[in-house]
């Protein structure tokens, strides 16, 4: 049997790797060296781009732990290659500017990771960069959105915080008519639950530090597609941009992913019963979970997610007094930032903050975000432990 043909399990636990080839080790070892000795007598600095053949020279432009990484995301995503960065913000950012210049025109998800979303508003249109938010769960709005110049399609689904999906088949079909690029940021789903290539999706990102990495001591990115679509964004957004992920968290990442198939199961399992569990207590007004029937895109969800996933939001009545209360009596989970930790974490979003700090909806898209999230949401990243324990937690802090 060929590598290609492994199954998604095997390449979890096996792409990228082999036994080190002077010690025979069986697992990686940490290469920490800035610079890699040479044989051949090199005397230039050209920067390899491909993940197979590269020879290592200086640790900016590639690093053994770091091209495992590579090699195993690519192979999970069932993308040509990957480009690994030392945060999901700096794979996003270079992702922006290999694909755009200025005078384009970028359609983007308008709710979506608030350090994304500040950037796109921020920074993109100080360089010259126009910037569409849109929902694009909405397909008349995106195909309105769009002008002579539009140049990229930006989903992030399911949507932080609000867990509103984006149909990645139909929006890709939608931009590829119009001779535009579509890419995903799949960091809610990460490949056991979502292929956004399969679906059409030229382009896959991903925030390394939730659910791939998924034991919260890590932070990395990446960016996932083809040779030709890549090509440059390695030597400008690495080499140059400087955006490079350490050996060590590499080699954190690569360990946590050999089990992302089976956590991914889990967490989901978790969080439908955490799911159920809120929706019957009487303390709580609304749960959005792409597993409940309740989720207004719950068809979606069966089609283009094989698990729910572990990301839930909610709302009480008064969110910020149950915040305080959340903050003082919650014991199993964390009160705290980020998501995709074998740790529960649950923090509240307060939609004035949001929208006034990160996501100036217009009225419209303001009225449809609160149609989700209405005041604030409570985003619940669901961990590994036992969900009757998590249920407890939440039980005893809601009294
Ligand atoms: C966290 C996150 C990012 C940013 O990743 P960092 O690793 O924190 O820089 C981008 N997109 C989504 C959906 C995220 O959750």
């Amino acid at each position: 049997m060929s590598k290609k043909e492994w199954r998604f399990r095997t390449r979890a636990v096996h792409a990228g790797e082999q036994p080190d080839s002077v010690t025979g080790a069986a697992a990686p070892s940490i290469v920490p060296s800035t610079s890699f000795v040479t044989h051949e007598g090199d005397t230039g600095f050209t920067i390899e781009e491909s993940l197979e053949t590269a020879p290592f020279l200086y640790a900016r432009e590639g690093n053994p732990n770091v091209r495992q990484l590579e090699v195993k995301l690519a192979s999970l995503d069932g993308g040509e290659t990957a480009v690994a960065f030392g945060s999901g913000m700096a794979a996003g950012v270079a992702m922006f500017w290999h694909f755009l210049k200025p005078g384009d025109h970028l359609v983007a998800s308008d709710v979506c990771y608030v350090g994304v979303a500040e950037y796109m508003r921020k920074t993109l249109p100080r360089f010259g960069v126009e910037v569409t938010p849109v929902d694009l769960s909405d397909l008349d709005l995106l195909r309105a959105a769009f002008r002579p110049n539009t140049k990229m399609v930006f989903a992030e689904t399911p949507a932080n915080p609000i867990l509103r999906l984006t149909d990645i088949r139909a929006v890709a079909e939608i931009a590829h008519e119009r001779g535009v690029r579509l890419v995903v940021d799949s960091t809610f789903a990460t490949p056991a639950v979502t292929l956004p290539l399969q679906l059409g999706a030229d382009v896959v990102a991903h925030s390394l530090t939730k659910y791939l990495n998924g034991h919260g001591d890590a932070m990395g990115g990446v960016v996932i597609g083809s040779r030709a679509d890549l090509k440059g964004l390695r030597e400008e957004g690495v080499a140059h941009g400087g955006a490079i992920l350490s050996p060590f968290s590499a080699w954190l990442i690569l360990r946590g992913l050999v089990t992302l198939p089976i956590r991914m199961r889990a967490h989901s399992e978790n969080a439908m019963q955490v799911a159920r569990f809120l929706e019957s207590h009487p303390a709580v007004s609304r749960v959005i979970y792409p597993g409940l029937a309740s989720h207004p895109q719950h068809e979606l969800a069966r089609r283009q997610m094989q698990h729910p996933s572990g990301m839930l939001a909610f709302q009480t009545p008064d969110g910020p007094a149950t915040a305080r209360k959340f903050a003082k009596k919650l014991e199993v989970f964390h009160y705290t930032v980020s998501l995709g930790h074998h740790k529960s974490l649950i923090f509240y979003i307060s939609t004035s903050e949001l929208q006034s700090h990160s996501f100036q909806l217009d009225p419209q898209a303001l009225a449809r975000y609160r149609s989700f999230a209405g005041d604030g949401v409570f985003r619940v990243s669901v961990g590994l432990e036992d969900p009757e324990d998590l249920c407890a937690d939440l039980a005893q802090a809601l009294a």
